[in-house]
């Protein structure tokens, strides 16, 4: 294939999907915005004030073509006007794939299950368990994965950073979910990382077929010239059809998300790995080719 090359010289990908967006309610993103920026000072170049018009319009300058969009609820009970604000949203916005989402401590999964994938059209489901305060092995949560696992619906966990949100290390619980769930079709965003060593991966990707990465804040730490940088490019090069690329934004690490756009071009080898990394497997994991007219 024809290596595309962009600004600066780097190969550019055919298209670009940001597989990890947290487009939200006014106030929440103004919370998580505030939330993030001790840790990312390129964030206080976003204003609090920010509008969902103009966080689109900042991944439109970036070139983004569709994107997942996650928004979870923080208690039990929120699931349903969670999911209805989303829908909205994304029924205003083609370019969002939303992800739907409930909590364990919710009486009504079962039926929050069907009304998002049967009724409301979401492409799958989110979880974060350090925000959402449970874990993944909680009983409660049994028969979702259950129902996730048969319906081979994608699932999105945050997992890692265990020390930033000072919580427990996920590493065995999601080694655990993945032996309770092996066909589950589970996306672990960024990647364990860093509780969990990079070279523990290829041999997890292999056990399981319908397991895929998410990259999103973990590229920042693996950038050329980093301890990790290595093993993150191995990574890519072997198992690029596993790895999505996302951002978090707008509670991310850089800011504009082209820095980190750059960064995935400097890590992937060559043009098919990137074009993997920056669209292909996220249409993969939707089961959808978003680009069907300039496919091969
Ligand atoms: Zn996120």
């Amino acid at each position: 294939m024809k290596n595309q090359t962009g600004e600066n010289g780097l190969p550019s990908p055919r298209h670009r999907i940001d597989a990890h967006v947290h487009i939200m309610t006014h106030r929440r993103v103004r919370g998580g915005i505030k939330w993030v920026r001790p840790v990312a000072p390129d964030y206080h170049n976003l204003s609090l004030d920010v509008t969902t018009e103009e966080l689109l319009a900042h991944l439109e300058e970036e070139g983004i073509e569709a994107f997942f969009n996650f928004f979870y609820p923080l208690k039990p009970g929120e699931s349903e006007d969670v999911n209805r604000w989303h829908r909205d949203f994304a029924d205003s916005c083609p370019k969002a794939v939303p992800f739907a989402s409930l909590h364990a401590g919710d009486e009504n999964k079962g039926s929050v299950i069907s009304q998002s994938l049967d009724r409301q059209g979401f492409a799958g489901f989110k979880f974060h368990p350090y925000i959402q305060g449970f874990s993944v092995l909680d009983d409660r949560l049994a028969r979702v994965f259950d129902e996730l696992q048969d319906r081979q619906c994608p699932v999105v966990i945050h997992t890692g950073f265990a020390e930033f949100y000072q919580q427990p290390s996920m590493v065995e619980d999601t080694r655990e979910l993945l032996r309770r769930y092996p066909r589950l079709h589970l996306v672990v965003s960024h990647m364990l990382y860093p509780d969990m060593p990079l070279e523990d991966w290829p041999a997890l990707l292999d056990e399981y077929p319908d397991l895929y990465l998410d990259t999103t804040n973990t590229l920042v730490y693996c950038q050329p010239g980093s301890r990790d940088s290595g093993h993150m490019q191995q990574l890519i090069a072997s198992y690029s059809s596993r790895l999505v690329f996302g951002t978090d934004f707008p509670i991310g690490t850089l800011y504009p998300t082209g820095k980190i756009h750059r960064i995935a071009a400097l890590l992937c080898p060559d043009q098919n790995s990137l074009d993997d990394l920056m669209w292909r497997t996220a249409c993969r994991i939707i089961g959808k080719d978003l680009f069907a007219d300039s496919s091969e």
